[in-house]
């Protein structure tokens, strides 16, 4: 039995070929459980400031310490998706270590600048992919760094090229920007929903400085619902979102509303409340609606941290927040 040690020098003495990491075939268990994990959050990076693995038998997920991307390669060339200004100058890097095909397609997933200046790193040939609200956005932006896009759909674009199949989709809604759209790629299995959720860690501030809480809570049970999906892309973190992580999101969504249900009926927040009414004039309304806001998400927050720190990273860091978009969103703004 050869060891791996005694195949590495073989390797280099070139006896045996060098299988790299780009000629392995896909593993979904393995790629699960090596990089869908928090370890590898917590893992080192290489010294280039970047790594990479495979996602699906071609499609590749390059990440730097906070910020993703991914491509396919297909038979005729490379499809890239969110050409983000921090990561695409390390998918351009990668491409060639797996691939000597063009890039032939640079997908817009909104118009956010961290999420589209990278667009003009590609070359020019390349065709650029937005819906009509991300293409209407980078009008109004006019920013070299963000071009037009050559193709724009308003509703529903299928890319179909050299064998890759990507279903581009808009909502009707946005959880996040006002131009967000869900990719689906059925070969690889593959969604991608940017910016919805951080996989294994607490949502970023007001739900992700989301357009519309509503949607955004209602999200993960229409993703799993609709797609069958093997890996779920956000665009951060350098683990690979699966469906594990969006049922844990999901179940936080449920476990924050049912935190805020039960304060609210409690009887110390409406004492809490009564006591702030004898404190304010008639005439301070707004001062007792932001008083019972700031209550309401403070309790929420405490009782949050406490079930959540460790199930996920960072859930002391916007939870305050996150309870006080929440909060407005059941008991005010929405039905
Ligand atoms: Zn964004």
């Amino acid at each position: 039995m050869i060891t791996r040690l005694l195949a590495a020098i073989l390797a280099i003495l070139g006896l045996l070929p060098m299988t790299t990491s780009a000629q392995q075939p896909f593993d979904y268990e393995k790629t699960k459980a090596e990089h869908g994990v928090r370890e590898y959050t917590l893992s080192k990076l290489p010294a280039r400031g970047y790594d990479y693995y495979k996602i699906a038998e071609n499609a590749w997920f390059v990440h730097d310490d906070f910020e993703n991307m991914v491509f396919f390669v297909t038979d005729v060339g490379v499809v890239v998706v969110d050409p983000k200004p921090d990561v695409s100058p390390f998918v351009l890097d990668v491409i060639p270590q797996v691939t000597n095909k063009p890039i032939t397609h640079v997908i817009y997933t909104h118009h956010h600048r961290d999420h589209s200046q990278g667009a003009r790193l590609f070359p020019n040939d390349s065709v650029l992919i937005a819906s009509k609200a991300t293409a209407d956005l980078l009008a109004v932006a006019n920013d070299p760094k963000r071009p037009q896009p050559a193709v724009v759909f308003d509703h529903d674009y299928v890319l179909e090229t050299g064998g890759l199949r990507l279903e581009l989709k808009t909502l009707g809604r946005n959880w996040h920007s006002q131009d967000d759209m869900v990719a689906w790629a059925p070969q690889q299995k593959i969604l991608f929903a940017i910016d919805m959720f951080h996989p294994d860690a607490a949502p970023w501030i007001h739900f992700g400085e989301s357009s519309d809480p509503w949607f955004a809570f209602g999200l993960p049970d229409l993703l799993l619902k609709q797609y069958d999906f093997n890996f779920v892309i956000v665009g951060h973190e350098r683990i690979v979102g699966t469906p594990e992580h969006m049922k844990t999101y999901q179940a936080f969504i449920g476990d924050m509303k049912m935190t805020l249900g039960g304060i609210l009926s409690s009887d110390g927040y409406q004492s809490a409340m009564k006591e702030a009414a004898g404190r304010y004039s008639e005439s301070a309304s707004h001062y007792l609606y932001k008083s019972g806001i700031m209550t309401a998400s403070n309790v929420c927050a405490q009782q949050m941290i406490e079930k959540w720190q460790g199930r996920i990273r960072n859930a002391e860091l916007n939870m305050v927040e996150n309870c006080q978009t929440m909060f407005m969103h059941l008991a005010v703004l929405d039905p």
